[in-house]
Order: structure tokens, then sequence, then C-alpha cells
């Protein structure tokens, strides 16, 4: 089955207004937004993105916002960090996890973040 991958954008001013300078990529169904034009070649980044799509997509979109938010309040309490409480969002562990494996979205479950919950922590 072909999957929906996004539609690229190079949104510079996104980026200035309402993102951390650390974020390049980010998600708003059905968009992909980068900071840099020179991020729409990285395969890495887009890739990581285009699973956002997905898990955005089955989620239909607004329940993945707040269980997205959800999950890094409750990593929050437990780790006490920030960039430990989001790498271990679930979403951001399956992304992370399959982000260089260019042949996930093929063969991805439905619903594939869910197992991730209840992964040990990582990063
Ligand atoms: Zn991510």
């Amino acid at each position: 089955m072909a999957h929906f991958k996004g539609i690229l954008l190079h949104s510079p001013l996104f980026f200035k207004y309402f993102a951390h300078s650390s974020v390049q990529g980010i998600t708003l169904y059905p968009f992909i937004l980068v900071r840099h034009q020179s991020s729409l070649q990285d395969k890495l980044l887009i890739h990581h993105e285009q699973i956002h799509i997905q898990q955005q997509a089955e989620l239909l979109i607004i329940p993945f916002y707040i269980l997205y938010l959800s999950n890094y309040v409750i990593n929050l309490l437990i780790y006490k960090e920030h960039y430990k409480a989001y790498r271990n969002i679930c979403f951001e562990r399956e992304a992370y996890g399959n982000e260089n494996n260019f042949d996930y979205l093929r063969y991805r479950r439905w619903g594939a973040w869910w197992r991730y919950l209840l992964k040990t922590k990582g990063k």
C-alpha cells in the first residue's frame, strides 16, 4: 500500500516564531515544515517526519497532539529533563528508532506507535 508522504515546505518564518532553535523539522499534517532549504534533501529528517505523518493520519490529527503532549508531560515527571522527556515520547521513540530504515513505512503496522509506550527507557 502506498502511503501519503506529506507535503514538504521550507518555512523559515514558522521556525523563527514558533519553534526552538534546535528544531529542524516539524510535522503538521498534511505538511512537513523544515527550517532550512538544505533540509529538503535531508533523507533522515524527512523520513523521521514521514513517520509522524503516518502517526498523525491514523490518530486523526488532534488526538495525536493530545497524546503527544500528555506523554511528554508524564515523561517530564519521570525524567525531569526536557530532552529525555521528548525523546521518550512513544511517537518519537518510533520515529527515531526507525528513521534510518527507509523501508519501514512499507511494512509498518497501523498503530505501531502503541508498542513504543511500553518500551523501557531510551536515550
Ligand atoms: Zn519527531
